[in-house]
């Protein structure tokens, strides 16, 4: 086994992998986080300024549901892609804001791990207020959470294609998987493994935001490739306390909160 066929596995605060977070199958309910507090105020400003007829007090009454808040304007010419575990398809957040699932990992597209669901109901709760914009949820790790380099290589060149074929453009897009390559387990890998190269070339038209690692210090791939002086449009996502160090940007992380319960439909 050479570095390159290291698996991939999830990375980041989100908690990895619980299918019960984000449905039950006995009774069929959905969940979703909510957003955290501090996020009020940006979300707030933003509704107020771009949706039409937007009212403070609607605001207030509705938050932390904000996804109630329907009047957004929507973009569908901007897309934003999820690479992790695929997403569970009817979850009632989420089956609006689906352009399309793709699924590199041979296990069908529909989420068995938990992870993917979660960080695209994430996302989709930051992202009311400003243009709303659809996902392109690409599945590079099975239910197990793992999954080959090769997968995710192969997603990433996926994106550079869809983006040249299309009237709509993937302009962001989510990673929160990665890899410790043993042959780079002491020094961190320079950016030259297969991983980081494929990122450091997507990188060139898609704003790449990457989990950095699950270990204090140690950056994984492809977020290795944000301390690359060269490489401003990858941004290494970790815990500000776990902050690694170098050029690359480290932001914070969004985490659910409170958990909100969509019933069955009957
Ligand atoms: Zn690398």
């Amino acid at each position: 086994m050479d570095a390159d066929t290291d698996p991939i596995e999830i990375m980041g605060a989100e908690p990895a992998g619980r299918l019960g977070d984000v449905f039950d199958a006995a009774t069929g309910r959905y969940f979703a986080p909510t957003p955290q507090p501090h996020y009020r105020d940006m979300l707030r400003q933003l509704y107020l300024a771009q949706a039409p007829g937007a009212d403070a007090a609607r605001f207030d009454a509705v938050w932390p549901r904000i996804w109630e808040l329907t009047e957004y304007p929507h973009d569908p010419s901007q897309l934003v892609a999820i690479l992790d575990t695929g997403v569970l398809a009817g979850h009632p957040l989420l089956r609006d804001c689906l352009h399309e699932v793709v699924d590199f990992t041979g296990e069908g597209g529909e989420d068995r791990n938990g992870h993917g669901t979660l960080v695209t109901l994430l996302a989709r709760l930051m992202m009311p207020g400003v243009p709303r914009r659809k996902f392109v949820v690409l599945k590079c790790v099975g239910a197990d959470g793992r999954g080959a380099q090769a997968n995710l290589i192969r997603a990433l060149g996926w994106m550079q294609a869809f983006n040249r074929r299309g009237t709509a453009r993937i302009v962001t897009a989510n990673i929160s998987l990665g890899v410790y390559n043993r042959k780079w387990l002491v020094l961190g890998c320079d950016g030259t493994c297969a991983l980081c190269r494929a990122a450091v070339e997507t990188a060139k038209e898609i704003v790449l935001s990457v989990a950095a690692g699950n270990v204090a210090g140690k950056t994984a791939c492809p977020a290795r490739a944000a301390f690359l002086p060269s490489n401003p449009a990858i941004l290494a996502v970790g815990r500000s306390d776990e902050a690694t160090s170098g050029a690359g940007t480290v932001t914070g992380t969004v985490e659910p909160t409170e958990r909100v319960i969509f019933q069955p439909k009957h």
